[in-house]
């Protein structure tokens, strides 16, 4: 029953759908990473980013203006990791506030780990615990260019990270996964990575296991031949984590 009323609720939403198919074509055109979809895949990123558009909101900072270029842009990347995962990934939070570009946090503020910070830093994003994604537009537009950078990505990343409590780097397993071979392969790879450089992955991954899962994640998406050169195995359980295979 409830199904019932969700699929009705949705199938409103997409037909009193504020773009087109061709604006969203257009919007898609704009992100290189996009390209390597199929048309079936493409219909259904732009079906999911709609009903992504009518749960979230989406609001500027600092006077920023959000056009429609800006919500699609958004839409689009956010749901890319969750293309054949579902919305419900992104559950139990609302809102996307967006800055024009990076950003003092707080004096004192909370990180997306829960943990109080002092001090003031220039962030170009930050995931809350239950609370909003913050992004930057200056870093935000470039991303999905393949150059293995996107904030849009890893900023949403960490949502998923967070759907089973703090972030970690261990979001919520697939059902036909298995959760010890993900922490044996993680936890190796990121001891490696802690001591060795690889070609394409940005240091911050260093930082916490939960800024390597989202640092991976952003080359997974953008360049993965990377992802596969550096960590194969990783490779392979995000492939079964996010139900794509970007190569
Ligand atoms: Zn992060």
């Amino acid at each position: 029953m409830f199904e019932m009323i969700k699929e009705w609720r949705d199938q409103r939403i997409l037909d009193n759908s504020e773009f087109t198919s061709a604006d969203w074509q257009r919007a898609a055109g704009r992100i290189p990473i996009l390209e390597r979809l199929t048309d079936d895949e493409m219909n259904e990123l732009f079906e999911l980013a709609t009903l992504f558009l009518a749960d979230k909101s989406i609001t500027g900072a600092q006077g920023f203006k959000i056009t429609d270029k800006v919500r699609q842009s958004i839409a689009l990347q956010a749901c890319l990791p969750i293309l054949h995962l579902g919305l419900e990934w992104y559950k139990g939070w609302s809102s996307i506030i967006i800055y024009p570009g990076s950003y003092k946090s707080e004096a004192k503020s909370v990180d997306e780990f829960g943990i109080v910070h002092e001090g003031q830093q220039h962030r170009s994003g930050e995931a809350w615990q239950r609370g909003p994604v913050i992004l930057s537009w200056k870093d935000a537009k470039h991303s999905g260019e393949r150059d293995g950078h996107n904030v849009v990505i890893h900023e949403f990343v960490h949502k998923l990270d967070m759907l089973n409590g703090r972030a970690n780097g261990f979001p919520p397993m697939q059902p036909d996964m298995d959760p010890e071979r993900w922490t044996k392969i993680m936890s190796r790879d990121f001891e490696d990575f802690q001591t060795h450089r690889k070609s394409g992955l940005d240091r911050y991954g260093a930082t916490n296991p939960a800024e390597f899962f989202a640092v991976l994640s952003e080359v997974f998406f953008e360049t993965p031949q990377k992802l596969v050169d550096a960590y194969p195995d990783i490779y392979d359980i995000m492939v079964k984590f996010f139900r794509q295979t970007p190569l």
